[in-house]
């Protein structure tokens, strides 16, 4: 199936129309992201920065990079100049690195938190202690080029929906719990960040905002 028609049938089996998709074009071409542009899609995931560096000089300005796998901090620096969320903040560190090249841009970075919610160590993320620690942390409140809008997780990598469900679920009631906790000036949670393509569906009955997909636009990918 064409890119056309993948992302026809995408949005037609959104049980939430106004989830956004967030099109996960890593590894594929800029004819694949520009094809995608053309039929309106304008956010666009990457997960690494060189990468995502190459496609942004290439391709029209108006296209609202996410930034979705693990950031090294000191890498930050060459994103910041116009990336427009990034979705798996995961320590204070890369927190203060990311305010300090926002500082310098000129710019307030929208981030995610992300959550440690799946059975699998390979998965990263804050536990819920962790999360508590970070958001009601000092140094944080007194970030001005950082925003916090939401929290981003990954269910486990496996068949059994029930697992997947739970974890989204569990997610969801973390964000519910923040949003009536007395936050930091530089939050306001609205997004959470859940579903990829194999688990999209699953993901916006539990409440999800935001869902990165990739192989169900662009096809499977090729790792060289
Ligand atoms: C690659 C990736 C996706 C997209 O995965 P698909 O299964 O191709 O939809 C989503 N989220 C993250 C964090 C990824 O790294």
């Amino acid at each position: 199936m064409s890119i056309k028609e993948n992302l026809l049938s995408l949005k037609n089996t959104f049980v939430n129309p106004a989830c956004l998709l967030v099109a996960v074009s890593k590894t594929h071409p800029v004819d694949a992201i520009r094809e995608a542009y053309e039929l309106g899609v304008r956010d666009f995931g990457e997960n690494k920065v060189q990468e995502l560096e190459e496609k942004q000089a290439a391709l029209p300005k108006d296209i609202r990079w996410h930034f979705i796998g693990h950031l090294q901090s000191n890498k930050v620096k060459y994103i910041a100049p116009f990336i427009y969320l990034i979705h798996g903040v995961d320590s204070l560190k890369l927190l203060t690195e990311i305010n300090k090249q926002a500082e310098k841009a000129d710019r307030v970075i929208h981030c995610l938190l992300q959550v440690y919610i799946a059975k699998e160590e390979s998965k990263f993320g804050l536990d819920e202690k962790e999360l508590e620690e970070l958001v009601q942390s000092e140094a944080v409140k007194n970030m001005k080029n950082i925003k916090v809008v939401g929290l981003m997780g990954m269910a486990t990598f496996t068949d059994n929906e029930e697992i997947v469900r739970q974890e989204f679920r569990y997610l969801k009631s973390i964000f519910d719990k923040l949003k009536n906790k007395a936050l930091p000036p530089n939050f306001d949670l609205k997004e959470i960040s859940m579903g990829m393509s194999g688990d999209f569906i699953i993901a916006q009955e539990e409440g999800s905002t935001m869902v990165r997909i990739g192989t169900a636009i662009f096809g499977e990918r090729e790792y060289k």
